[in-house]
């Protein structure tokens, strides 16, 4: 009875956000704050960031 079949235990994939770091201290502690739309109609990921405390938008 070793031909158990596999649980799909591993279905809870951790979201993985793609953040950027910050561009003033370089740390990882940076959270979603919104999102500015340009005046082109695009629309900008803007970032808070914990450790100087301060929203930054990553250049794209
Ligand atoms: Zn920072």
């Amino acid at each position: 009875m070793d031909n158990h079949p596999s649980k799909s235990n591993s279905c809870s994939e951790a979201i993985k956000i793609d953040r950027p770091l910050c561009p003033r201290c370089q740390g990882l502690q940076v959270y979603k704050n919104g999102s500015n739309i340009l005046v082109d109609g695009s629309i900008v990921q803007r970032w808070f960031c914990q450790q100087c405390r301060k929203t930054f938008q990553p250049s794209a």
